[in-house]
């Protein structure tokens, strides 16, 4: 059942200053409203809990993409439309554009946040995977001040993460590679488009002949949070890619996911389909 509109409050803030005021005097009764793409399905489904939003995507210190030396910067109301159009991303982050290019339909990828897909928070999005095997790092911001806090920490369990209620994801920091890498973008859904993950796997790794010598594995729809996945990268690093050492990575990201049973998909289907692109991603790692 729609939501009553009447019930529901939307402002304005002129500045990023007047924004975080009002988070601050108000205690956790307003929350930020960015491209509105998660947040109007709830409303249309009655389901919008939440009275009070405020509207941040006029706020001009949220949006633009930042190339650094050492590292690029993308503020919180980056599109994926804009994530795409990066050539700087393209080559250097290319699971965040492939993961920007597989969100949603045109409409979603113009209007849709890097910052509403983290906070969010659903273990289905498609672009954290990415951004937790690029190490990405989030800034939060309030009337006090702002942190940093490693992406791979920010989500606690599912919907919980380490954000405040005075706070806003302000903006998302990767670091920029020194090397070669290879990059292992798979989102599996129903069908190629519109489609909710049933897994998502992002892989990246350096490889020295027949040897990975780093690595890293996120992924998404098998756990209450996306997940990196430390304890099989550990099966991997420095290790030759023998069919041993993969059957035992495979065995160590068999107990380090939790793949679970929903409309979408079920636990089984998960399981096999996580190893399988581990399997691929190794295979075509090292070529
Ligand atoms: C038809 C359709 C298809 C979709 N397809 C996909 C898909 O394929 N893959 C996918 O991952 N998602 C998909 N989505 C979900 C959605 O589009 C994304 O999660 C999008 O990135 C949300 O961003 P937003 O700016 O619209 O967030 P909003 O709806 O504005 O906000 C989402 C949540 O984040 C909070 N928030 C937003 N910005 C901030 C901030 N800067 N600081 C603090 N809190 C903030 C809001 O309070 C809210 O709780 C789809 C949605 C629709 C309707």
């Amino acid at each position: 059942m729609r939501a009553y509109i009447p019930s529901y409050q939307l402002v304005t803030p002129r500045s990023l200053d007047e924004a975080l005021n009002l988070l601050a005097q108000h205690n956790g009764d307003w929350k930020p409203f960015a491209g509105g793409t998660d947040l109007m399905v709830l409303l249309e489904a009655g389901k919008l809990p939440h009275q009070n939003y405020l509207s941040i995507w006029n706020l001009k210190e949220l949006r633009g993409i930042e190339i650094g030396e050492a590292r690029i910067t993308l503020g919180a109301l980056t599109t994926y439309t804009e994530v795409q159009a990066n050539p700087v991303l393209r080559a250097e982050f290319p699971m965040l554009c492939q993961a920007a290019k597989e969100t949603g339909g045109i409409a979603i990828q113009n209007r849709g946040t890097l910052g509403g897909n983290i906070v969010n928070g659903s273990p289905a999005a498609d672009s954290p995977p990415a951004l937790l095997a690029y190490d990405a790092e989030l800034e939060l911001i309030s009337k006090s001040g702002s942190r940093n806090v490693p992406y791979a920490k920010f989500h606690r369990g599912y919907k919980q993460m380490d954000l405040r209620k005075e706070e806003l994801l302000f903006r998302i920091h990767l670091p920029r590679p020194r090397g070669q890498r290879f990059h292992y973008y798979r989102k599996v859904g129903t069908r190629k488009a519109q489609a909710i993950s049933k897994v998502c796997f992002a892989g990246l790794a350096e490889v020295d002949q027949n040897t990975v010598t780093d690595v890293r594995i996120a992924l998404g729809s098998v756990a209450p949070i996306p997940i990196r996945c430390e304890r099989t990268e550990a099966a991997l690093r420095n290790q030759p890619l023998t069919a041993e050492v993969i059957k035992s990575a495979a065995a160590t990201l068999a107990a380090e996911i939790a793949p679970i049973d929903d409309i979408r998909s079920t636990r089984d289907y998960r399981l096999r389909v996580s190893l399988n692109l581990l399997q691929d991603f190794l295979s075509q790692a090292i070529g």
